[in-house]
């Protein structure tokens, strides 16, 4: 297919063609802009002989693009829940020899294993969607959490939630989604979206967010106990309004005794009085591996 499938024209012609009834409840609203696509595109610094995986290729409006970026030994893989949705992909990409489709529950997919049967030797993995919103968090949480090497990530996500990736300590949007992804990856909202580069129109503002590896490893290797690390970072933004004492000593996830939160918040030179909050994440590492150490 040689002309651009993100456009108003031919999306409505793929949906009549395909009779492609569109469902509000797999978030299908397709991107009708080139520019966007281009900006998500580029934000992916593909080089060619990569492995990308796109989620949610809907009519293949950005596998569209992100094919016209691969050479003969880059691999796109994209994986599409809606099975009426799928088929229209089959046949408008039936001759594309770089492309997989794969009629599959993003949410189910073992992501280690599906780049274990497609990478070749130790070519860049790159996850790119135009994410489904009532999906996002669980997706992005399921990728990082599986430690996958990732070289890039792209992602549309609603605007709100990629705000609340990217916050920093001290503000309202920073919680424990901003600390569950900067902890493996580094985030940056690249572009502001609006609702009418969509067909049909989501009810949000979007953002393209960039996440990318540290260039070095800032969190990951410091954390001691990470299931501990990760009940503090819970408990503090459960009860943002309480200090850090409080939080931690009455939290429903860790209940941690009083003198041992005292003592750790003192060898941290941490203002009893402080919440959490305003901790930065590696405040909140050193905290941990402190109450780890006076566990022990
Ligand atoms: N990428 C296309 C674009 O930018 O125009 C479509 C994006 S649309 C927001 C999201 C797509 O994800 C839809 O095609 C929808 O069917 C698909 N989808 C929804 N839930 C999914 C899931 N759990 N796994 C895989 N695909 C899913």
């Amino acid at each position: 297919m040689g002309n651009k499938i993100a456009s108003p024209s031919l999306t409505k012609e793929i949906l009549n063609r395909y009779q492609l009834n569109l469902k509000k409840g797999l978030g299908q609203n397709f991107l009708v802009d080139s520019n966007i696509i281009n900006i998500i595109s580029q934000t992916a610094q593909i080089k060619g002989d990569e492995l990308l995986i796109e989620i949610g290729p809907g009519i293949g409006a950005l596998t569209q693009s992100l094919l016209g970026e691969l050479d003969q030994s880059g691999h796109l893989l994209a994986i599409e829940k809606d099975s009426t949705m799928f088929a229209a992909l089959q046949d408008i990409f039936n001759d594309e020899t770089k492309l997989t489709l794969l009629n599959e529950d993003a949410l189910k997919i073992d992501w280690p294993e599906l780049v274990a049967d497609y990478q070749k030797s130790d070519t860049s993995v790159k996850i790119i969607a135009n994410l489904p919103y009532y999906i996002t968090t669980p997706i992005i949480m399921s990728i990082l959490e599986s430690e996958l090497k990732i070289d890039k990530l792209v992602f549309m996500v609603q605007k709100e939630v990629g705000e609340r990736i990217c916050a920093g300590p001290g503000t309202k949007k920073f919680g424990s989604l901003s600390v569950a992804v900067q902890y493996y990856l580094e985030p940056e909202i690249i572009h502001h979206v609006p609702a009418e580069v969509f067909i049909p129109q989501p009810d949000v503002d979007s953002v393209i967010v960039s996440l990318s590896p540290y260039s070095v490893n800032k969190y990951q290797n410091q954390v001691q106990d990470k299931n501990l690390f990760f009940k503090i970072v819970k408990s503090i933004f459960q009860q943002r309004r309480k200090t850090l004492r409080n939080s931690l000593s009455k939290s429903a996830v860790i209940a941690l005794e009083r003198e041992l939160v005292t003592a750790a918040l003192k060898a941290e030179n941490i203002d009893l009085k402080k919440r959490g909050e305003k901790l930065t994440i590696t405040e909140m590492i050193s905290l941990s591996n402190r109450i780890l150490q006076l566990q022990d």
